[in-house]
Parts: C-alpha cells; sequence; structure tokens
C-alpha cells in the first residue's frame, strides 16, 4: 500500500514539475508591411508572445508612414515649415535616424520617401519613373532639412512636398521593445523576427539567407546570443523590368535603386534599431565603406555577401 502511495506521490510530482515547465509557443501575424513571428520559452507562453506582437502593432500604428493619425503621417501631412509633436519614441527614432544619416555621409536618408513613393515598389504592376520626376524628387531629398525642437519634442519638415518614411529603422526598433517585454516577463530563451529584422535572446544559430534562393537556403551561419540580426539585401522587395531588377533600397544621390558590389548585408547589435538602420545604410554605401560606418558605432558588426560570392566580415 505504502508503495502505491509513494508511487502516485512522485507522479504527482512529476506531473507538477512537467506542467510548470517553461514550453516553447510561437505566434505569426502580419504587421509593418510583413510577416512577422515570435518564438519564445515561457510559462504563460501563449500571452507573453501575444504582447510581444502586441508591441511591435502598437509601434507600427505609431510610426507607419501610410496609417491616417500616425506620427509620421501628421509629420508628412503638416505644412512645411510648421513643427509637429510627437510621441517620445518617434521623436528618439528620427533623431537617430539623423545621426545615422550624418556618420554614413547621407546614404541612409529618411527623407527619401517621396521618392520611395514615386517608384512605388509595392504596386501590383510597378514602373520605372521618368528621369525628370526622379531629378525633381531629388531636390527635396536631404536630411538636413529635418528640423528638430528637443524642448518639446516636434518636428518639421522645411520644404514643400518633403516627407519621412521610418521603413528601414522601425522593424528594428519595434524587435528591441518586443524584446524588452519578452526580458520583463523573465523569458530567457525566444526569437523574435520580423520580416527577417531578428532579435535572439539566449544562445541562437541565425542562418544568413542566401539571396534568390528558396528560403531557409543559407550561405553562413552566425552564432549569437541576446542580439539582433538584420539583413539588407537586393531580393526582397523588388520589380523587374527589360531584364533589369530593381529593388527598394534608394541611394538617395541618385533616387536610384543602390547599385553596389553588394548583395546582402548584414549587421548584428545588441541596438536593433541602429542595426537596421547600418544594414541599410552600409548597402547604399558598398562594400569599401562599411568599416569606417562601423567604426563609428560602437558594438556593431557586419556580414557582407557581394554580388562576386565573396563573403566580407568587416574588421576581422
Ligand atoms: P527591409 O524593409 O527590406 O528590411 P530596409 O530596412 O533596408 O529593408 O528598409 C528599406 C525601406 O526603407 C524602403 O522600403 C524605404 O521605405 C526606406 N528606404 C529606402 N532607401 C532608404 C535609404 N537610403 N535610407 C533610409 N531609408 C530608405
Ligand atoms: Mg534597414
Amino acid at each position: 500500500m505504502k508503495k502505491i502511495i509513494f508511487s502516485l506521490i512522485a507522479i504527482a510530482i512529476i506531473l507538477v514539475l512537467v506542467l510548470c515547465m517553461p514550453r516553447e509557443y510561437s505566434q505569426t501575424d502580419y504587421a509593418m508591411n510583413t510577416v512577422i513571428s515570435v518564438t519564445a520559452r515561457a510559462k504563460s507562453g501563449k500571452q507573453t508572445v501575444q504582447k510581444a506582437i502586441d508591441e511591435v502593432k502598437r509601434i507600427d500604428a505609431l510610426m507607419s508612414t501610410t496609417l491616417e493619425g500616425s506620427d509620421i503621417y501628421k509629420v508628412n501631412s503638416a505644412k512645411a515649415g510648421t513643427y509637429v509633436k510627437v510621441s517620445d519614441e518617434t521623436y528618439e527614432l528620427i533623431k537617430m535616424s539623423l545621426m545615422v544619416s550624418d556618420k554614413t555621409d547621407g546614404a541612409f536618408d529618411i527623407t527619401v520617401n517621396p521618392l520611395s513613393e514615386k517608384w512605388n515598389f509595392t504596386s501590383s504592376n510597378p514602373e520605372v519613373p521618368k528621369k525628370e520626376d526622379i531629378q525633381n524628387l531629388l531636390e527635396i531629398v536631404n536630411y538636413k532639412d529635418v528640423l528638430l525642437n528637443d524642448a518639446d519634442r516636434s518636428v518639421c519638415l522645411a520644404r514643400d512636398g518633403m516627407s519621412i518614411s521610418l521603413g528601414a529603422v522601425a522593424k528594428g526598433y519595434a524587435a528591441s521593445r518586443a524584446m524588452e517585454i519578452l526580458k520583463k516577463a523573465k523569458v530567457k530563451d525566444a526569437i523574435i523576427d520580423l520580416g527577417g529584422n531578428i532579435y535572439a535572446l539566449g544562445d541562437k544559430r541565425i542562418g544568413i539567407q542566401t539571396p534568390f534562393k528558396p528560403r531557409g537556403e543559407y550561405f553562413t551561419v552566425c552564432e549569437v546570443a541576446d542580439t539582433s540580426v538584420v539583413t539588407s539585401g537586393a531580393y526582397e522587395r523588388y520589380f523587374e523590368k527589360d531584364g533589369k531588377r530593381y529593388h527598394h533600397i534608394l541611394d538617395p544621390k541618385t533616387g536610384y535603386p543602390a547599385d553596389t558590389d553588394i548583395e546582402s548585408v548584414t549587421v548584428i547589435s545588441e541596438d536593433s534599431a541602429l542595426a537596421d538602420a547600418l544594414s541599410t545604410a552600409i548597402f547604399v554605401s558598398g562594400s569599401d565603406k562599411a568599416d569606417k560606418i562601423l567604426s563609428e558605432f560602437e558594438g556593431a558588426e557586419a556580414v557582407i555577401l557581394t554580388s562576386d560570392g565573396e563573403v566580407i566580415r568587416p574588421g576581422e
């Protein structure tokens, strides 16, 4: 009899332990114009993962270019020369974007938006804009015409026709914020993937996609822990016309898709917004500028795949 009672107690204890063990929970959704997913090993996984997803959607609503009422929408619809008050988060991200512009000689420039709209890469029937239209729009692309007022956190676009987009940094920022939510919930093991903007918590192996190959085909694997891995490439959003490929990362100096020796560039940094901005900036600047750009920012590393198939790790 005693034996049976002991066995039952043992089984009950094991059952309780198993039930209390953090389990992996994963959720996929759509936000920031891309597929987003959060995977976490946590006790109340479903709720925790949902909170992280909600955080990404909150930031999307704040920083979307197209959503009426977002901070960016308000800034873009204001009359040139007027200051518009925005949330602290939007303000800081715009400020950080301008700092990156400064340190990358304008390769990164959030005022490239009127050109992005003209190119309209997401349209079902995209066209190459007329040269003349590109020239005209280039006149209003200049990050120095974004004016900031620290006192009341307001933003002003100095010239008529200007507009900004945080498309090249917002996913990174959102990944960092969502990760903060997971960390607060004491999660130690998680992956946030916002359309290729990855944040890994705990030891992880992150494969870097081989451009133009089926998803999941990797040319290298990065072993990382508690950091963000962000890739910019010519293969994600593009259209083809007369045998030429036109992708969505624009060179703010020419108004055309950046045309360098880089096929894809991955930036690894704990600051995911920075990784996002730098991956775009290095993509626009070319591999020979990568060393200099990275030296301006602490704790950021890169892996570049050139069009010749060479893999470069700047600074190594
Ligand atoms: P993805 O969104 O594929 O991760 P990026 O982070 O590189 O790619 O951001 C590309 C988006 O950023 C474009 O869709 C456009 O809205 C905007 N953009 C394009 N060129 C630039 C640039 N030179 N500087 C800043 N933003 C840019
Ligand atoms: Mg980017």
